[in-house]
């Protein structure tokens, strides 16, 4: 069963000069996959993963979450996670987690029950009281995880997380999102540059050509799951 299901979706950009950034590319992916998208700069995943989380409108095509038609805004039930630092430098660890919960008609308890358990679940319980500026990069970057992960996604989009991590960080990342990907059931759809990075969480990795944004390949990995 397809949680997102893409079907001949095009995005271009009225110049000048016009710019095809995606498609035509169709797409079905599975409910609890870990999928991944690799390609060169400019290929368009970006673009793809700013569809499929209902930021960007395709020029032709339809994209559907859960058998609904996006409407130009992120629907309930998609987390997005961005390069970019996400965090706000003004808010205490805490308070950035519990940020998108502030206007939730969930009782208080449950809110911050939620957001004690991102919290922990991202190794950050000691640092609840810190602001960001404190933190190494990796940290800041769980706590944007985190900040998703309070509104329980069933689909989490991340658009290269942790491209700007040493390699050593990104590494403990990976695993990271592998423990994060099996321990909530959610589907993953990573986006990423690194072949390596894509290859070993994934259930299967999209690669992309650089012109004209479509997918040249499509590989399972295999990996046993349970
Ligand atoms: P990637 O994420 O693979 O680096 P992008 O999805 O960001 O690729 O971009 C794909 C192509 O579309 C690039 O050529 C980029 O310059 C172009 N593009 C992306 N966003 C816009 C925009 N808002 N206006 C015009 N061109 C854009
Ligand atoms: P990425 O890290 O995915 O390659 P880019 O640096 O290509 O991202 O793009 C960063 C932002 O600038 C994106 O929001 C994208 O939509 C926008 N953008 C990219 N290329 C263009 C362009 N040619 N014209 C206008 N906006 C663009």
């Amino acid at each position: 069963e397809a949680q997102v299901s893409l079907s001949e979706v095009v995005r271009r950009y009225d110049g000048p000069p016009v710019v095809q950034a995606l498609g035509p590319i169709s797409l079905d992916i599975k409910c609890g996959e870990f999928f991944s998208i690799v390609g060169p700069s400019g290929c368009g995943k970006s673009t793809l993963l700013d569809v499929v989380a209902g930021l960007v409108r395709p020029t032709s095509g339809s994209v559907c979450f859960e058998g609904k038609e996006l409407h130009g805004e992120v629907p309930d039930g998609i987390g997005v996670v961005f390069q970019e630092d996400s965090s706000m430098p003004w808010l205490s660890v805490r308070d950035n987690v519990a940020f998108g919960l502030r206007t939730s008609s969930l009782p208080k308890q449950e809110v911050a029950t939620r957001v004690d358990h991102a919290i922990s679940f991202m190794g950050l319980a000691q640092f609840a009281g810190h602001y960001p500026a404190q933190l190494s990069g990796g940290m800041r970057q769980r706590v944007c995880i985190a900040r998703t992960l309070v509104l329980r996604p069933r689909l989490i989009l991340l658009d290269e997380p942790f491209g700007a991590l040493d390699q050593q960080t990104r590494l403990l990342m990976g695993d990271e999102l592998l423990r994060l990907w099996r321990e909530t059931g959610a589907t993953v759809l990573l986006i990423t540059h690194a072949l390596d990075e894509a290859a070993m969480l994934s259930d299967r990795v999209g690669v992309m050509s650089a012109r004209p944004g479509r997918f040249i390949d499509m590989v399972e990995t295999g990996w046993p799951r349970d």
